[in-house]
């Protein structure tokens, strides 16, 4: 799958070559930029084809959700549910290394698979003027995860990304060396209690300053025990899917991957009707979310291949499955 969609080369651009990095974001390709924190990976946030490509260019067995970046509090507030803690946090440390969790606007343009099927959105403004120039021109939100293959250390140089992603991405921006060299702080915002997810940039002290005490750690960390399909606060379709389908019954709704789908399913939906992974993780979470209907009696799934981007489409899948109470 990788060389279907992956460039050949990898452009290597400098501040100068900033229209030509917005136009090849604005077409749906990858272009690594450096922010304050460490370089990310870009796409334009709101082309599931461009997400889903971010996931197979890192070689993520596992979709997690993305860091939407924008270029004020305005651009913000389309996306995501303002509350007041996240307006004190706004006007404090933004723009900066800090990302708040909210959650989504009705009407959000984001791809689902950025929020990797989550009702949040995690948002950032960054302070470099080289980003900052970048989203402006692409005049859309960027989704950036750090610019490295799956389980590498974060890149702070424009040598780094190219030793990780060379000949998998279109782009890298060069603009030297980041200044703060450690990601963001990642502070969710959707529940009663702010949380700490990922300590960053921001100190939690200077938050907590601002807003008051913070929990810390994953929310699956939480007391309650749960069941292995809720362990993580991701989107689940309350109708039971059936995995490795070949037949369909006529109660249910099929999931359909490659060119030939069994008849007899009362609605289908194709991931991918040529097969394509990248394809298929791109459609993802919206199909779920289509075929997620109580005049169903179950979503049948046709078999995806354990490869590239089919790993973390079972991964995904497989935890929907899982018994839940
Ligand atoms: P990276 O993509 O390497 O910059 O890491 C992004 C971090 O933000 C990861 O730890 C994600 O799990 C976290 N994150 C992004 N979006 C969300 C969200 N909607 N809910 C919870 N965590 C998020
Ligand atoms: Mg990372």
């Amino acid at each position: 799958m990788i060389a279907e969609h992956a460039p050949a080369v990898t452009e290597r651009l400098t501040p100068a070559d900033l229209d030509r990095a917005a136009a090849l974001l604005r077409a749906g390709a990858l272009v690594a930029f450096p922010t304050e924190t460490v370089y990310g990976l870009g796409a334009d946030a709101t082309d599931d084809a461009a997400v889903a490509a971010i996931f197979e260019a890192k070689a993520r067995p596992r979709f997690n959700p993305l860091i939407i970046h924008v270029i004020d509090e305005a651009a913000a507030r389309r996306l995501v549910r303002f509350d007041e803690r996240a307006a004190q946090l706004a006007q404090r440390f933004w723009p900066g290394p800090l990302s708040l969790v909210l959650p989504r606007a009705a009407d959000c343009p984001v791809s689902l698979l950025a929020s990797a099927g989550l009702d949040s959105l995690a948002l950032r403004i960054p302070a470099h003027p080289l980003p900052r120039a970048l989203i402006r021109a692409v005049g859309r939100p960027i989704a950036a995860p750090s610019a490295n293959r799956s389980g590498r250390v974060s890149p702070t140089t424009a040598e780094h990304v190219l030793d990780e992603l060379d000949g998998r991405i279109a782009a890298v921006l060069d603009g030297g060396p980041c200044r703060v060299g450690i990601e963001s702080t990642v502070l969710d915002l959707t529940g009663p209690r702010p949380r700490l997810l990922r300590p960053g940039g921001v100190g939690a002290e200077a938050l907590e300053e601002a807003i008051g005490p913070l929990e810390r750690g994953d929310a699956t960390d939480a007391a309650a025990p749960r069941s292995p399909g809720m362990m993580e606060s991701h989107y689940a379709p309350s109708l039971p899917l059936r995995l490795g389908a070949t037949k369909a019954e006529p109660t249910e709704a099929l999931l359909a991957f490659g060119p030939r789908a069994p008849r007899g399913a009362k609605e289908v939906r194709w991931l991918s009707r040529r097969g394509d992974l990248v394809e298929a993780a791109a459609h993802l979470f919206a199909a779920l979310r289509a075929l997620d209907r109580l005049e169903f009696s179950a979503i049948a799934v046709m078999p995806i291949p354990e490869h590239g981007l089919g790993l973390a489409i079972n991964d995904r899948l497989r935890r929907a499955a899982a018994p839940r109470p």
